[in-house]
């Protein structure tokens, strides 16, 4: 019973479409039988006429069966003409697959009726065409339909079978032979068709996985694909301002600069240092210093036209590509544009900052565009810039280029410990302005390069402390200072300039204290000079070294003071043994009265702190005998002595031999 169950299921079975599989499966189903059943149709249709004509016409009921079974097999073929190319959802091809599966049963049942009422009421003679024609339309229509089993088992059931049954029953040997051929291969075509039906679903469910996995394949690639684009755009931006970053500018720049290469056209490179970040981020923090950078980044986003390139390429540092720029004129202002789009202050958590911004600028032509050298033009421009003072603009010339290959020179030079060694020393000096007495001699570098002619001291100075060789350059320039101020008078102190960034490292003064040592020169015999721009560095670094200078001895000048911020604080807070008055205070004093009093007050000031000062500069003997007047001790400069070589300093600074017989009156 259960084996009945199982087959009957497996026959009136149409398919499924809820899963992918079984929807796949049923379109498959549709989409051959569209192929076929035109065909197996045609199959019947034959078979009936066939049948029809050889036994035609011996019965009028024989004639009408046959019409009603040909007509039904003609309106079905014309359904599936005209279903030819339809396209349907799985939903109705199970619907239509029931209906095929309703009509295949439908004629089987006829045509077995039709063939079984011919096999008993018409002559032995005719057994053989109904056997012929019911086998063959049962086994033309099962494999017509083939790919749905469950209908294609029909007219071997209800049309083949019901046949071979019958021959059976004849008895005489000749119909029980046929009977059983027909049912043999009855049965060896239902089990080719259970096998096809099998291979046929397990190929549609094979395709559908396949499919599956194609698509699990090509989400996993696209998933992939997002990925690495997001990827990219993290690594190309600068995730603070939003920016694009050094790196994606770089990249962006070549683009731009083969573009150009190519096709002609132009445009500006420019690049922006920030002026007065740094003391926003040491002294508020770097939260306030980060959204300054936004705001600027944004200010600088939108000061610039469409299609320009904003980055963020350092610390306080933006670079713009500025497309259609193809004139100096035209570069300047827009670095005049972006220069001024940071002018107004940054507001953060209710606090006012002000900032600006320094620009070089470089055009990008056709034949003059390679990326590394507009970079280094454009900096050199940035540079000149700088040099213009606060919000400087300048687009590159070529005599900044000249003026940037003698720095790369130097630098080189620098570097080379022989041309270190090469660096002289002049000393100018210190002289107490109303007795002419010798106080101190400064020290100060002279360097003449073979191919550069002389480089001055203030320009090589800055940039060996670029280059970190600052340390080393100074220690040599002290060492050979000491080796000659060693014979010169006890009272004649060794005046020494320190750079500020040298001041600012670690342990610098006991360096300076050990060269000295070395030389053979006593602590208390030297005299440091440093610029207050050492204190706005490090301040707390540049306490420490002066402290321990100090304590071993060495005097602690407050060099150039009056030419820069000249923050009265330090004066208060540094204790510093002496100040020297720069030359743009006393320039000005025979001319004019109001400088005159400035000096008084800077002079008082001191006076008042207990530091005695050198004035700087002395060029005439209007301003010595002013200066003198206005109660300044100490005075340098051209008026009073040039710069000495090594021999005549010596010869100025030497022990005054003192004749014995006047030393014994003294
Ligand atoms: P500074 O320390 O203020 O040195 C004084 C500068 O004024 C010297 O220039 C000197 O030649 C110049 N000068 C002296 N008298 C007069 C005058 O009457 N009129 C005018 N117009 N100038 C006068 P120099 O030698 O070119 O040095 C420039 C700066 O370079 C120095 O300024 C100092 O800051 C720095 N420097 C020089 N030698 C050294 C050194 O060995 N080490 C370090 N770290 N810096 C040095
Ligand atoms: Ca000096
Ligand atoms: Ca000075």
């Amino acid at each position: 019973m259960g084996w009945v169950k199982e087959r009957w299921r497996t026959i009136v079975d149409a398919g499924e479409a809820e899963t992918p599989a079984g929807r796949a499966l049923l379109q498959q189903r549709y989409a051959a039988l569209q192929r076929q059943i035109p065909l197996l149709y045609t199959v019947a249709l034959t078979n009936v006429l066939g049948l029809a004509a050889a036994t035609g016409g011996r019965s009028a009921t024989f004639f009408k069966a046959s019409a009603v079974l040909v007509l039904l097999v003609l309106l079905r073929l014309a359904h599936w003409v005209r279903a030819r190319n339809r396209v349907l959802p799985p939903e109705k091809i199970l619907v239509e697959l029931q209906k095929t599966w309703v009509y295949a049963l439908v004629i089987s049942v006829g045509f077995c009726a039709y063939a079984l009422i011919l096999l008993d009421g018409a002559g032995p003679e005719d057994h053989f065409y109904v056997i012929l024609f019911g086998s063959l339309a049962a086994v033309g229509c099962a494999y017509g339909i083939s790919s749905y089993g469950g209908a294609a088992r029909l007219p071997l059931l209800f049309l083949g079978y019901p046949i071979a049954a019958r021959l059976v029953f004849y008895r005489d040997a000749a119909h029980v032979g046929m009977g059983i051929s027909v049912g043999m291969v009855m049965l060896l075509i239902l089990r080719l068709l259970g096998m096809h039906n099998r291979g046929f679903r397990r190929l549609v469910e094979a395709q559908v996985e396949t499919e599956a996995e194609r698509r699990r394949a090509r989400r996993a690639e696209r998933a992939a694909k997002a990925e690495k684009e997001r990827a990219t755009i993290v690594a190309d931006t600068d995730s603070l301002t939003g920016l694009a970053n050094r790196r994606a500018f770089l990249r962006e720049l070549s683009v731009r600069a083969g573009r150009v290469r190519r096709r002609g056209g132009a445009f500006a490179l420019a690049v922006i240092d920030l002026d007065g970040f740094k003391p926003i981020n040491d002294t508020f923090g770097h939260a306030a210093g980060d959204i300054v950078l936004q705001q600027v980044g944004a200010r600088l986003a939108a000061a610039t036209g469409a299609g320009a390139l904003v980055a963020r390429t350092g610390g306080d540092e933006f670079a713009l590509a500025l497309p259609g720029i193809s004139d100096r004129g035209a570069a300047e202002e827009a670095g005049l544009a972006a220069c001024a789009a940071l002018k107004p202050p940054f507001a953060v958590d209710g606090r006012e900052f002000r900032i600006s911004g320094c620009c070089g600028l470089t055009l990008l032509r056709k034949g003059d565009c390679e990326v590394e050298e507009a970079l280094m033009r454009a900096d050199t421009a940035l540079y000149r810039a700088k040099g213009n003072g606060r919000a400087g603009v300048a687009v590159f010339t070529p005599e900044m280029g000249a003026m940037h290959r003698r720095r790369s020179l130097v630098e080189q030079a620098l570097r080379d410990s022989d041309t270190q060694d090469s660096i002289g020393l002049v000393y100018q000096p210190v002289l107490d302005l109303a007795t002419g007495e010798l106080r101190a001699l400064e020290a100060l570098a002279r360097w003449d390069h073979p191919q550069l002619g002389r480089v001055p001291p203030d320009q090589f100075v800055t940039v060996a402390e670029q280059i970190n060789v600052i340390g080393e350059l100074s220690d040599r320039l002290l060492a050979k200072a000491a080796r000659e101020a060693r014979g010169w008078a006890g009272s004649v102190r060794l005046s020494f300039n320190v750079s500020a960034i040298e001041l600012c490292t670690a342990r610098s003064s006991q360096r300076i204290l050990a060269v000295a040592r070395a030389e053979g020169l006593p602590a208390d015999r030297l005299q440091i000079e440093l610029t207050e721009t050492a204190l706005l560095v490090d301040f707390e670094a540049a306490r420490r070294n002066l402290g321990e200078l100090r304590d071993a001895g060495a005097r602690i000048v407050l060099d150039d003071f009056g030419a820069g911020h000249a923050s009265i604080s330090y004066l208060r807070e540094m204790p510093f043994d002496g100040v020297k008055i720069d030359g743009s205070l006393v320039a000005p004093i025979a001319q004019s009265l109001r400088a005159q009093r400035l000096l008084k007050g800077v002079l008082d000031l001191c006076a008042s702190l207990g530091m005695p000062c050198v004035a700087e500069q002395i060029e005439t003997e209007e301003q010595a005998a002013l200066l003198r007047g206005l109660g300044c001790r100490d005075g340098q400069g051209f008026h009073l002595s040039p710069p000495l070589h090594a021999a005549a300093a010596a010869a100025l600074a030497a022990p005054k031999v003192v004749p014995i017989g006047r030393a014994a009156a003294a």
